[in-house]
């Protein structure tokens, strides 16, 4: 009889439950729960966690997580107390600036399919019979949202998992974790506790607040800070006294203070994020010596007074009560403020689970269970992947300061395009200077600087007599009419892009063509100088990235990958036998992407290697020199213009930039920022992995087949996909225009058909050569003819929008190819 594989759990709070019952449910029953505290009450942040679960979440993995814990918590109990009540949740503006926000969250709810409304302020008195109704501008109501009980939640599915033959170890603290010795990649083999050896061949860590600490059990660095955040509870609340439970309030929350509210009986419970951030140290977390509730701090006082002015103000019934307790509760924030999900990459067998609120639990603990049993969550959880950040990213200072920002931020109105402002200059590429000279505006991707747009690009609107539709306060952040002038650059002359940021790894050795054409989809298996664009699928067939392979050598290749989870994944897939070798070469290298129809006039001269069409065909590669500056140049073009993406080492990053700028002038080259970048390659068709499609998208959905060829031998994923095709697709990536050119949408919102909802938005951007905005939109295939009308959801309003035949520029390629 098969067994099912030995797992210890580290942590019986709300996600190692959650992770057991879902273990267990799948049939891998020999799981022990190790926790350090009492199981009743074991001292993490699910042990008094007030348990507001509000799903409304701009990304669609996080609201689905949420949706399941509240359906799957609101079916269990414990002991006859319900793990979740579905009360509602309400979210007030209290100025106009929120209230559009909050119609903009309904566009998210809309788009992922919970039910919502904004309602006006006498219905938000009347859903919260508390609320001053002259305070609020209206609300957002959400009938789903509701209270879990954490603990009950925790008891609910850890009975299951011991019904199902799961132990719990509690009073039993794990301080060290085993491993196998030897030659290859280690694989986990139990914990050390204070009791003794537990042995396991998958440790799951979901420790909380504790999970730096268990990563440095094991050499993983874990971006977690741990933050203190206050909540206080009220006396009785007179209009609440005696009215048991038949006043079942939702929850509630007043974004503009920075608080939230729940009723605990006749008194109300208040959570506030409005104080200074505190974070918390590792050598603070002390367990023995903090008693039963380590996650419990003293309550400061002076920090919650802003919070108890503003709630007077909010729910006038609390005028006659006082603050009668309250602490400051440790719980665990992330660079980016979404959880830490995934397996070590150097030793199998070590997962984590961290950074996650009771909201997302049981939605994490089943995608953890699946992806540990079947290799792969049923969820894209790219956002949530441990590997998700590199290099300075994962330092104690960055970590520190991102989760004090996260903490500060996490009832602010964050617009999509906002960038990280502290710290700042994390990754600069060779040509930063020269772009702070041309009057670059920054945003931030990964911890790089990406200019957006050049100041110095403004007097070409009026040269070139380009006029660019004015836009709402929203849509004009981050974002500058200075776009058109340089995406009319790139399609009329010629311009330089700063390609530096977009990751690339050499991998070589006289393995690294079957490495690569194992997980490639497309044919890798071609002459030196060739250049494949590909896409990298799991086991299930998801698109789980797309790359660009340069062939340099008959053993060397440059692969352009989306970030490190590529890395990660190529990693994983390395042979035992040392026969490749892997490196990130970004940071020490440098790219510079000419484009534009007299990118040729550029380069040619300034080499004496032959770029002409013929001599260095599209898609191919060549090492030449540009100047002095010895480049690799690729023939690709993700902006659907002539060029080369030219690649050098850092140390010759300047002299290449100025080479090439200086030769450009009489062309009048310019400097292109994202902003106009991300126009050109929606004109093109040419997806973003991420955001356009991830794992949960096969190739033909995505409009991707021409990528695979199944005949070209096995690859990850080809069984998945075998049988399938873009005719047979249900849904469909498809191309939409917004009918008015002053119409902007950014991503994210609803697509209605006759006022249903029928998908929705994934990247936008506006085509300044097609004079209106492109919006990428998931949608079921039977909507997704060309011509067909729909609208798409703008702060309430519904802006007219058209499929459209793609690419909107050059279908014959005859720009690229010449
Ligand atoms: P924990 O509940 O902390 O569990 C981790 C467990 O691991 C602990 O029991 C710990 O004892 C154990 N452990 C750690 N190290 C070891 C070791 N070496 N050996 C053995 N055991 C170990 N979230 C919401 O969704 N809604 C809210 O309204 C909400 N409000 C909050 C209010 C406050 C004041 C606080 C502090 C948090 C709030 N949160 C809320 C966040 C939420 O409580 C946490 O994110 C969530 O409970 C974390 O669950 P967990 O299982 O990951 O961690």
């Amino acid at each position: 009889m098969a067994t099912s594989p030995r797992v210890v759990v580290i942590g019986a709070g709300v996600v190692g439950c959650a992770l057991a019952d879902e273990l267990t449910q799948r049939g891998w029953t020999d799981v022990t729960v190790v926790e350090q505290g009492a199981v009743a009450a074991p001292g993490g942040s699910s042990s008094h966690a007030p348990g507001l679960v509000f799903q409304t979440n701009g990304s669609r993995t996080m609201a689905s997580l949420a949706a399941y814990t509240a359906t799957k918590l609101g079916s269990l109990t414990a002991a006859g107390r319900p793990a979740y009540t579905a009360v509602g949740g309400l979210e007030v503006a209290t100025t106009p600036e929120r209230l559009a926000e909050l119609h903009r969250r309904q566009g998210w709810n809309t788009a992922w399919g919970i039910e919502s409304r904004v309602v006006d302020p006498g219905e938000c008195a009347r859903l919260h019979p508390l609320l001053d109704v002259g305070a609020v501008l209206g609300g957002l109501h959400v009938p789903s949202d509701g209270l879990a009980d954490a603990p009950a939640a925790c008891e609910a599915q850890l009975d299951r998992a011991r019904a199902r033959g799961a132990r719990v170890l509690d009073r039993t603290r794990v301080t060290g974790i085993t491993r196998t010795a030897g030659a290859g990649r280690a694989r986990v083999t139990g914990v050390e506790t204070d009791g003794g050896t537990v042995p396991a061949g998958v440790v799951v860590c979901c420790a909380g607040f504790w999970g730096a600490a268990v990563g440095a059990m094991v050499g993983l660095a874990v971006p977690l800070q741990p933050m203190a955040h206050q909540y206080a509870r009220t006396g009785q609340v007179r209009s609440l006294a005696g009215s048991g439970d038949g006043l079942a309030l939702p929850i509630l929350r007043h974004q503009d203070a920075d608080l939230y509210y729940r009723r605990h009986g006749d008194r109300m419970g208040i959570g506030y994020y409005g104080h200074r951030p505190m974070p918390v140290g590792t050598d603070d977390l002390a367990s023995e010596e903090s008693g039963p509730m380590p996650s419990m701090l003293p309550f400061t006082e002076d920090d919650f007074a802003d919070a108890w002015t503003e709630s007077r103000l909010l729910l006038p019934g609390l005028a006659d009560t006082k603050v009668e307790d309250g602490f400051n509760g440790i719980f665990s924030f992330t660079p980016d403020g979404s959880p830490l999900l995934g397996e070590h990459a150097e030793l199998s067998g070590f997962w984590l689970a961290e950074a996650v609120w009771v909201t997302h639990s049981a939605g994490v603990g089943r995608a953890v269970a699946e992806w540990i049993v079947d290799g792969t969550p049923g969820t894209d959880l790219h956002e949530c992947d441990l590997h998700r950040f590199s290099g300075g990213q994962l330092s104690p200072a960055y970590v520190r300061a991102r989760g004090c920002q996260s903490f500060v931020e996490v009832y602010d109105i964050i617009h999509p395009h906002d960038r990280v402002s502290d710290p700042v200059g994390l990754r600069t590429s060779p040509f930063h200077h020269r772009q702070v000279e041309l009057g670059a505006v920054f945003g931030e991707a990964s911890g790089w600087e990406r200019p957006l747009w050049h100041e110095a690009n403004a007097p070409l609107l009026e040269r070139h007599g380009l006029t660019v539709p004015e836009r709402d306060d929203w849509a004009s952040r981050w974002w500058s009419p200075i776009a058109a002038a340089e995406a009319h650059a790139t399609r009329n002359r010629v311009a330089m892009y700063d390609m530096t940021p977009l990751m690339r790894l050499e991998v070589s050795g006289p393995g690294a063509l079957a490495l690569l054409q194992r997980l490639c989809t497309n044919q890798i298996d071609k002459s030196v100088g060739s250049v494949t664009y590909s896409l990298l699928l799991d086991g299930t067939g998801g698109v789980r990235s797309d790359v660009t392979v340069a062939r340099l050598g008959e053993q060397r290749f440059q692969v352009g990958v989306n970030g490190p989870l590529d890395l990660d994944w190529v990693q994983r897939h390395l042979p035992d036998d040392h026969s490749v070798v892997v490196r990130d070469v970004t940071g020490g290298t440098c790219c510079v992407g000419v484009w534009g129809p007299l990118a040729r006039d550029l380069v040619q001269p300034l080499t004496s290697t032959d770029v002409s069409h013929t001599a260095l065909k599209f898609f191919r590669a060549r090492e030449l020199y540009v100047g002095a500056v010895p480049v690799t140049a690729l023939r690709v073009s993700y902006v659907g213009e002539l060029g080369w993406e030219l690649y050098a080492s850092a140390e010759h990053g300047a002299l290449l930039w100025d080479t090439l700028y200086r030769a450009g002038a009489p062309l009048g080259v310019v400097a292109g920022g994202r902003l106009a970048f991300n126009g050109l390659r929606l004109e093109k068709g040419y997806r973003a992995w991420g955001t356009d499609m991830t794992a949960e998208h096969d190739p033909y959905e995505a409009g991707l087949g021409f990528a695979v060829r199944p005949d070209k031998g096995d690859f990850v994923g080809r069984a998945a996909i075998k049988g399938r095709s873009e005719a047979s697709a249900t849904r469909r990536l498809t191309c939409l225009t917004l009918d008015d050119p002053g119409d902007v949408v950014l991503g994210r919102e609803p697509v209605r058909l006759d006022g249903t909802p029928v998908g929705y938005v994934t990247s936008a951007g506006y085509g300044y050569t097609v004079g209106r905005c492109i919006a990428y939109a998931w949608l079921p295939s039977q909507v997704a003819a060309v011509g067909t009308a729909l609208t798409i959801d703008w702060f309430g309003r519904r802006l007219p929008a058209t499929v459209a035949a793609e690419p909107l520029v050059d279908p014959e390629m005859a720009r690229i190819r010449r």
